[in-house]
């Protein structure tokens, strides 16, 4: 069964859905680790805040479906940021991790991240990324040993950074904004923003009316959708979950062609070893079986029996690989987004939450700047967005070609394709994703699949 580990509490928190017309100073949409931790922020500084989530609990969207690694060590990327930069996106993500922590969130323990490889390229890529740690001044270990018995060539370690779960860390500052007054409202899905009217209407034709609105719907939904389909992409990967009998110290991602996550976790008392990677663009591939039997072959290297659980999740990928927070036009001071995690959006849900909090009361965030949706577009971000809207154009005309049966994506009309080993309908345009039945599991689309039963015309 394809099942995410953080899924097997099953803890919930209720909250009603909006039956309703309602205003309120700040609109959040959506009830992953970002938009929760910006509502506790926001709300714990008296804002009146209003979070809607259109699933039946809240971090139930990509957030539980994460490896769970709370940490600023996102690949090797500090080589590719000036040390001003680096310093900055570093600083960032330490403080909000270290400030959120102090609300000592049940499920964190402290792990040091570790990039490996077995070549001989990925060390010479990782030396120069410990240079630039030693710039930055991040605690590092480099070695060629490491606690798993894989064969490495170098591993590059960050010291004091940690790890979660994911559902029970969210749920935590749920928790902690409804203390301070955030109002909640599950099963409550935004189909239609109207920002000429500071008003967002739900699937149940609702009106929320508010003075600020921050979207922390992952991919930016259905109203907004042209400024961003060729800003982003969706890369999709697997994880596994097996039985195991050890914890490791460190948590491990390995920067080769075929790279890998690994760490450990106990739930419900007992230790599972977590194995995760493969991944291509979202909704692209129809056999996805095979990417979860490669993992589960790769298991026996470390003598672990079959995996009990396995999944795949998708995260927004930026040109730069950092993520758009901010204001969403430099004109208008009522839209407000955070996207784009490039599958670090754990942390990043934080810096977020900071980030946000504090435009909206119009103090100069130190990172704001660096991860500005606004933030300028030459060089790269214009080839990323060429190739983007060259895959995205390539793929509808596809769909109508190879696939005129399928369903049509209610967002953009791309030709969605199904995914047998996961049992869905992905769109291969914007990442949007149906249940067999047509229900929308994850935007940007809003609306249901029309699904034609046989013998229709
Ligand atoms: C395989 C994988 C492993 C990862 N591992 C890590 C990791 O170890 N560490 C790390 O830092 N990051 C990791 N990430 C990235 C991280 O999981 C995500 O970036 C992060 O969870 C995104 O949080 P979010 O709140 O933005 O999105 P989500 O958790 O997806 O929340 C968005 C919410 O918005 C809701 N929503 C959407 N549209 C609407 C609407 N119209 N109306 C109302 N609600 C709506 C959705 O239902 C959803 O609940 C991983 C990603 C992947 C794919």
């Amino acid at each position: 069964m394809k099942q995410s580990l953080w899924l097997k509490n099953n803890e919930s928190i209720s909250a009603p859905t909006l039956k309703q017309h309602t205003t309120c100073e700040i609109c959040i949409i959506g009830g992953g680790l970002s938009g929760i931790y910006t509502a506790y922020l926001l709300a714990k500084l008296g804002f009146q805040v209003v979070l809607v989530e259109a699933l039946r609990d809240l971090a139930h969207g990509t957030t539980a479906y994460s490896t769970g690694k709370l940490t600023a060590q996102h690949g090797p990327i500090y080589t590719g940021m000036s040390t001003d930069q680096g310093k900055m996106y570093y600083e960032a993500n330490e403080k909000a991790i270290e400030r959120a922590l102090e609300t000592n969130p049940k499920s964190f323990s402290r792990a040091t991240s570790f990039l490996y490889t077995n070549t001989a390229k990925g060390k010479e890529q990782l030396q120069k990324e410990a240079e630039s740690y030693k710039k930055i001044g991040i605690p590092l270990v480099a070695t060629n040993e490491i606690e798993l018995e894989i064969p490495i060539e170098f591993a590059l370690g960050m010291k004091n950074e940690g790890q979660i779960d994911p559902i029970e860390f969210t749920h935590h500052f749920a928790q902690l904004a409804k203390k301070y007054g955030a109002q909640i409202f599950l099963n409550t899905r935004i189909t239609t923003i109207q920002p000429a009217k500071n008003s967002v209407t739900t699937n149940q034709g609702y009106t929320i009316h508010y003075k600020k609105l921050v979207l922390c719907t992952h991919y930016p939904i259905e109203s907004i959708r042209n400024l961003y389909s060729v800003k982003l992409q969706i890369d999709r990967s697997y994880l596994t979950a097996t039985k195991c009998s050890q914890l490791l110290e460190g948590q491990y991602l390995s920067i080769d062609e075929q790279s890998r996550t690994i760490r450990t976790a106990i739930v419900d008392q007992q230790p599972y070893f977590l194995y995760g990677g493969r991944s291509h663009l979202a909704g692209t591939v129809e056999h996805t079986q095979s990417y979860y039997e490669t993992l589960h072959s790769e298991l026996h290297n470390f003598e672990l029996p079959e995996p009990e659980f396995s999944w795949s999740a998708q995260d927004v990928m930026t040109s730069n690989q950092i993520p758009y927070i901010g204001q969403l036009s430099k004109k208008d001071d009522s839209l407000y987004i955070a996207t784009g995690f490039n599958k670090w959006g754990i942390s990043s849900s934080l810096v977020a939450g900071e980030i946000l909090r504090d435009l909206i009361q119009k103090i100069t965030h130190p990172a704001a700047m660096l991860y500005s949706p606004t933030r300028s577009s030459f060089g790269r971000q214009i080839y990323f967005m060429l190739q983007t809207g060259g895959f995205i154009s390539k793929e509808f005309i596809k769909g109508y070609v190879s696939r005129s049966e399928a369903p049509r994506c209610t967002h953009l009309g791309c030709k969605t394709r199904w995914n047998e080993a996961d049992q869905t309908w992905d769109c291969p345009c914007h990442g949007s994703r149906y249940n067999e039945k047509g229900l929308v599991i994850e935007g940007p689309a809003v609306y249901p699949l029309e699904i034609k039963k046989s013998g229709d015309s």
